[in-house]
């Protein structure tokens, strides 16, 4: 099962989401100087040399279709007011799905964004791998990442993460219809997929 970036997202995953803004889609079109998982360096970086200004907001991916993964994310303001992302994405895609929230900012530590991850059906299983994949995200911001305890944190993680994986397949198999995109995370209805 693997993280899949959706294109769209229905009213009723959003209502689960609790975000200010309906995500939107906004061109993707990537900045010389750009580097990958570096939005928030690369748009500073080319707001102090061009013209337009800093959008926080989130971007989205989905695990299983059981949890959404909120990822912090800053794109640019242009001065007639539209929204460009400057950074290379994932698969090189070429429209991202963006909802702007000014309130990512205040999130920001040592330049980096966090993701938050929530859960989209009522499962107790699922509820805790959620805050599970939300302690590993803050794990990144208190420790440096290659240090020792990082390291022994993550790998303790990982194992607690690998042991409720099979709850959270069976959620996940659960809340997929057949003629829906699969749980995997292939993008295929599931019918023509893992079943
Ligand atoms: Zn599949």
């Amino acid at each position: 099962m693997k993280y899949f970036i959706p294109t769209e997202l229905s009213d009723d995953t959003i209502a689960h989401l609790n975000i200010p803004n309906k995500p939107i889609q906004v061109n993707v079109k990537r900045w010389s100087l750009s580097k990958a998982d570096n939005c928030f360096n690369n748009v500073k970086f080319y707001t102090e040399n061009n013209d337009g200004s800093l959008q926080f907001g989130w971007k989205f991916a989905i695990l299983g279709n059981v949890i959404v993964r909120l990822i912090g994310h800053v794109v640019i303001r242009t001065p007639d007011l539209k929204l460009k992302c400057i950074t290379p994405q994932t698969d090189n895609r070429t429209k991202i799905l963006f909802s702007p929230d000014d309130n990512v900012k205040d999130l920001i530590i040592d330049n980096y964004l966090p993701g938050k991850h929530i859960p989209l059906v009522e499962n107790d299983q699922v509820k805790s791998y959620a805050k599970l994949l939300d302690y590993t995200e803050t794990l990144r911001v208190k420790y440096k990442v290659n240090s020792p305890q990082y390291k022994a944190e993550l790998e303790q993680l990982n194992w607690l993460a690998t042991a409720s994986m099979p709850a959270v397949l069976r959620a996940a198999k659960q809340h997929t219809k057949m003629d829906e995109s699969c749980y995997c995370g292939s993008k295929t209805p599931r019918n023509s997929c893992c079943n």
